[in-house]
């Protein structure tokens, strides 16, 4: 018997392939359990439980799958590793059933951005391709019912944590800036451990993409023996960068399709942080040796993912933009980064120990009317209130909005970009988005 603890989508996945091989899941649940999950289950004849994890049976288990969102610290994970079960995310149980190619995604920010280009340029190629991880249907439950001769999985560093065998083809990491450190015991160092787990198992014959110029990133490469080849991009042509960019083009030269360019403002995704992503992008194509040619029409028709740089319309000359995923400063950072107008940026929420201060000079620079929107907004007074721009507090979206709105000068950017979780005023970063948009389109 095995036990699959947790029942979202990768969970109720990884319960369903292993019916299928035969490994007897049992599906355990401290939450309760959403109905569409408990009918694919029942549907299985899986036996499952919720509200309450049944420790005496799920000690038994010949191993244990772990949903990401399960906390090492919880007890009844200390148990398990305490009697020496092995316990290991859905994505290292899924892959132990298919021999497609992996490329895997990681980084601090830009993983779903990264991963639906890759895909989206994998699909255009002709190549029969999943998506899979924080995105799309779980890995286990394709594995089970289609199987691909590709799959793009985003990886987050909790999914990484539980990776042991796993190998990836191609893997790629964009960045590493402080986040979730309450889940790494507020040590730096083990989220950056985490993030490397994406290397683990590599030899020679695979490849690691990464963002060279990153200090954390690169400090980590002296000390660690990386067996991977390796495919470093950033701005410059320094550091041995396979992909850079030179008067204003995006250039690209990995050994497998030979030089590749494009005119920065011919990529689908705009500013200095989505270049990056294409380059990632650009070089696990040629890996695969993808024609530059379908690179290229990808690279210029990618319809970008909701959330993310968003645009959603212009109203009287102003344009608004929704960034309701950028969660943390350093989003924040690369999408004021990339304005190219006056802005009004709406920002605040649930604040996760942020450090303003990285963004201070662009605000400084970009910024004349900063519209705060939270429950608590005395951080952000306390910050930005000195530097003599606009101030505007607010507590609602649609006062947000419209506040925003009469700020605005024609010609200028209106930019949700909060740095903040979203959960003092709505239920995800998605509600958040989708309220903004709806409010906007109401003026
Ligand atoms: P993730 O899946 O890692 O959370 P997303 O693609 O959803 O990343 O983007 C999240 C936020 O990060 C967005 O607000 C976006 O503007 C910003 N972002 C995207 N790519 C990068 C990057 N390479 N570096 C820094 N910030 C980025």
């Amino acid at each position: 018997m095995i036990t699959i603890l947790g029942a979202g989508e990768s969970g109720t996945g990884a319960a369903i392939l292993a019916k299928e091989k035969n490994l007897n899941p049992f599906v355990s649940d401290m939450g309760s359990i959403k109905p569409m999950y408990k009918a694919l289950l029942d549907q299985h004849q899986i036996p499952w439980e919720e509200g309450q994890h049944s420790a005496e049976k799920i000690l038994k288990s010949d191993f244990v799958i772990k949903s990401p969102g399960i906390p090492e610290t919880a007890p009844l994970i200390k148990q398990l590793r305490e009697q020496g079960t092995s316990v290991i995310s859905e994505i290292e149980f899924a892959a132990r059933y298919t021999h497609a190619k992996m490329i895997c995604i990681t980084g601090s920010n830009g993983k779903t951005t990264t991963t639906s280009l890759v895909y989206d340029i994998l699909r255009r190629a002709g190549l029969n391709v999943g998506l899979a991880g924080n995105i799309g249907s779980s890995l286990a439950l394709q594995v089970a019912h289609e199987e691909h001769d590709y799959y793009v999985i985003e990886l987050s560093s909790f999914q990484l944590d539980n990776m042991y065998d796993f190998k990836a083809d191609i893997a790629i990491l964009l960045n590493i800036t402080p986040d979730h450190l309450d889940r790494y015991d507020y040590i730096f160092q083990n989220y950056v451990n985490a993030k490397f787990r994406i290397t683990q198992n590599q030899s020679p014959s695979e490849a690691f993409i990464y963002w060279s110029e990153d200090p954390v990133i690169d400090a980590e490469l002296r000390k660690l023996d990386i067996k991977a080849t390796l495919y470093p991009f950033g701005q410059n042509k320094d550091n041995h960068n396979i992909a850079y960019v030179d008067e204003d083009q995006m250039i690209v030269a990995t050994e497998a399709t030979r030089f590749f360019s494009i005119p920065t403002n011919e990529l689908a995704l705009h500013g200095r942080h989505n270049t990056y992503n294409s380059m990632a992008a650009t070089i696990a194509a040629q890996i695969l040796h993808i024609k530059n040619d379908v690179i290229r029409e990808a690279l210029q028709n990618f319809k970008g993912v909701e959330h993310r740089l968003e645009y959603v319309a212009t109203v009287r000359n102003v344009r608004f933009i929704n960034d309701s995923k950028a969660t943390n400063v350093n989003s924040c950072w690369y999408a004021l980064e990339s304005m190219t107008t006056p802005t009004v940026l709406i920002l605040g929420g649930q604040d996760k120990g942020n450090d303003y201060s990285e963004i201070d000079q662009l605000v400084r620079e970009k910024v004349h009317t900063l519209v705060y929107m939270g429950l608590h907004n005395e951080k952000l007074h306390e910050h930005f209130d000195s530097m003599g721009l606009q101030v505007i507090d607010t507590n609602n979206i649609a006062d947000a909005v419209y506040q925003a709105y009469q700020a605005a000068h024609e010609g200028d950017t209106v930019l949700l970009s909060p740095c903040c979780a979203s959960f003092d005023l709505f239920t995800s970063y998605e509600d958040r988005g989708q309220q903004f948009k709806q409010q906007v389109r109401n003026l």
